[in-house]
């Protein structure tokens, strides 16, 4: 993958986007102070950044100078090696810009960041579509014995024919047009999401059902009334609680028509754009185009997937709602049917009813230190490595931990592997958001990957426990594993090809496969303790939030499902083919069996869009793969069988210097089936007793 932006969900950091303008490489300014692979050694002043983030792209320049400037034949060592290292030196300017963007302490210092991103964002466009540097990768003679070497010029190739550089002048021309006219809508379409929040006018009795400190928070009008935004934090409670099915309603218009009627412009022409870009590039459609260099390869085989995935949980998905609807029945005789804006709703009473499970009852087994001490420890089992303290690294804040991480397992044990950084709380102008980044990339026997973790996690304030949810737990997890595969998949020779660089439908694999662990009562117990008493977490209590964490799987991969097949639908054919109204509404019906609401019209504020666009998939797609992963290991040793050094090496270590449906048939033996999606889908109807047998 060249310069594709990351577009995970989860929040991995994009650190680099298709933007587009003249790069600017100015030297002759105050020469930068601090090393070279972090921008944070210089100080805080933004001008300081600027210069350290220029040094970085002259180097890449004069990287790729050097490589057009041969005369001789075209070898790996004279050619690919120096756009190995711009394409380092860009990775390197454009993480750390992004971190001091995401995290550095003043505000001028990560307004610099974000220009520099731009900048940074310019030049790496202008290597995408730089024919000098296409030509001489395509004249050096692929290398015999070195698979991962062919497959990463291969794959260089590939990135570079879809970016259009083979084409001529004006068509070059024509496509940076297009490609920065859908830069633009996807900024107006996500900016028009931003400001598009709508209000909600309720009376007193009408909140019956909210938690006290959340009507607390609303003042009363002088009508008595009160307002409520479509905010998460306002929206998510009315959901949830509220016992006024004419609140929710409210509430489910108003949430679902954000930006509404605004984005279906903007969103119509999205597609047209898009559209002609596939077919500029020579693709009938944008989805073939947007899948060519993934896992599936083509929206026939995506749809095929998400045909078998539909077969695989249907069934379950009307189970679950089979179960849901009888209860409801129960609380409200005479209901024949659940509207979707009552959906949540009666999901939440229902979780609770049947699992006696509250969130807030484990966090007290849940407070950060122990969490973080307990994640560290178990992926150092898991994956065979050592994590040992920095003691006085100097990072961009000093709350921030870092460990070094070595290699614990076999052949070269005791060897340095890299270094991980954890930014774990919040802090006044941090980005809100959990994921997790590579900082420097790898390059075996010359530079050690280093990432981090940006999270907004409770703790970190002397007196604070930091007591964490059930939801969070799990988001450490799965954010650690992004980080091992990073810090493991970044040991080969080239930069550019370590475990964040793999196809994009592919990269929630190891994360999600990460959060399996969190099912298993040995894994948790070794640090779910009570952070008063030291009591460990009870086995009841476990196995209530085992068996609630498990609830409505069936119509997860459903939902899953409608958006991705949406998704898919208007990127698959003509933009005058597609109707968003009926698309929709069609999709709604067939994949979720509450009644319709007429006047949805989610999609003007569904901005994954604009990012992810018809690959919405990866999603059920790595959920696929992550369980059937999972599956292969032992229940009963997790930690200490010899599943775990083989995953390591052939999933995780490989980095992506094979294509990703090799990584999987190495591990497996086969490529993923649906047989694991399915016990894992089933896990909810067993009984707790057989739950707890299974996680021992
Ligand atoms: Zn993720």
């Amino acid at each position: 993958m060249l310069f594709r932006g990351r577009l995970a969900g989860c929040g991995i950091a994009v650190c680099v986007a298709l933007l587009v303008g003249g790069a600017g490489c100015a030297m002759g300014e105050a020469a930068p102070v601090g090393d070279p692979l972090h921008a944070w050694s210089g100080g805080t002043d933004p001008a300081q950044l600027e210069s350290w983030v220029k040094l970085r792209l002259a180097a890449s320049k004069q990287d790729i100078d050097k490589l057009v400037a041969v005369a001789d034949a075209r070898t790996v060592e004279n050619t690919v090696r120096p756009y190995d290292d711009a394409l380092n030196e860009l990775a390197i300017a454009g993480n750390n810009a992004y971190f001091m963007f995401a995290v550095g302490n003043t505000a001028p210092l990560r307004d610099k960041g974000q220009a520099m991103l731009g900048v940074i964002s310019s030049a790496a466009t202008d290597l995408s579509l730089n024919q000098k540097v296409y030509r001489a990768l395509s004249a050096v003679p692929l290398p015999a014995g070195d698979p991962a070497t062919t497959h990463y010029v291969q794959r260089a190739l590939l990135e570079y024919k879809l970016a259009g550089v083979d084409r001529d002048d004006a068509t070059r021309a024509k496509i940076r047009q297009l490609q920065d006219r859908v830069t633009a809508l996807s900024l107006v379409f996500g900016r028009n999401v931003a400001d598009g929040m709508l209000k909600v006018t309720a009376t007193k009795a009408e909140l019956e059902g909210l938690p006290a400190d959340y009507v607390e928070r609303h003042k009363p009008a002088a009508d008595g009334t009160y307002t409520l935004t479509t905010d998460e934090p306002d929206a998510d409670p009315v959901f949830n609680f509220v016992k006024s099915p004419e609140l929710r309603l409210k509430m489910y218009l108003a949430y679902n028509r954000r930006a509404y009627p605004k984005n279906v412009d903007v969103l119509m022409d999205l597609l047209k754009t898009r559209y002609e870009l596939a077919n500029t590039l020579g693709f009938s459609t944008y989805a073939d185009l947007a899948t060519a260099d993934q896992m599936m390869g083509s929206s026939n085989n995506l749809r095929t997937f998400l045909k078998e995935v539909d077969d695989a949980s249907r069934d379950v998905g009307k189970r679950e709602y089979g179960q849901l609807l009888t209860f409801a029945k129960e609380q409200q005789p005479g209901l024949t049917n659940i509207s979707a804006a009552d959906a949540t709703y009666w999901s939440e009473q229902y979780r609770r009813a049947k699992y006696d499970f509250d969130q807030q009852s484990v966090r007290p087994y849940f407070p950060y230190d122990q969490v973080q001490a307990g994640i560290l420890k178990t992926a150092a089992r898991l994956f065979h490595v050592e994590f040992k303290p920095v003691v006085g690294a100097k990072t961009w804040d000093p709350s921030v931990a870092t460990f070094d991480v070595y290699d614990a397992g076999g052949m070269g044990s005791g060897k340095l592997l890299g270094r991980i950084y954890l930014d774990m709380h919040p802090r006044e102008g941090k980005d809100k958001w959990f994921s997790s980044a590579p900082l420097v990339p790898g390059v075996r026997g010359r530079q050690l990957p280093e990432g981090a973790l940006i999270c907004n996690f409770s703790g970190g304030v002397a007196g604070d426990p930091g007591l964490m949810l059930y939801s969070e737990v799990v988001t450490f997890f799965h954010e650690f594993g992004h980080l091992m595969h990073h810090i493991l998949g970044s040991q080969g020779q080239w930069s550019a090809a370590g475990g964040f660089n793999v196809e994009g439908d592919f990269v929630e694999a190891p994360s999600q496969m990460l959060e399996e662990m969190f099912r298993d009562r040995t894994i948790i117990s070794s640090f779910a303790k009570h952070y008063q008493t030291g009591e460990t977490i009870p086995a009841d209590l476990f196995e209530k939030m085992n068996a609630a964490g498990a609830y409505g799987r069936g119509s997860w991969v459903q939902r899953q499902l409608m958006y991705s097949t949406f998704s898919l639908q208007v990127y698959d054919r003509a933009p005058e083919k597609v109707d968003l109204d009926a698309l929709w509404k069609e999709n709604m019906t067939r994949f979720t069996p509450f009644t319709l609401v007429e006047g949805n019209r989610f999609f003007t504020s569904f901005t994954h869009l604009t990012g992810y666009a018809s690959n919405y998939y990866t999603y059920v797609l790595d959920k696929v793969i992550a369980v059937d992963f999972f599956a292969q290991f032992d229940r009963k040793d997790l930690l200490d069988g010899p599943t775990a050094m083989r995953y390591r090496r052939s999933v995780l270590e490989p980095g992506a210097s094979k294509p990703a449906t090799a990584l999987v048939k190495d591990f497996l033996g086969r490529e993923q089936n649906l047989d694991a999606l399915k016990v894992w889908m089933g896990e909810e109807f067993q009984t707790p007793a057989g739950a707890a047998k299974a996680g021992k």
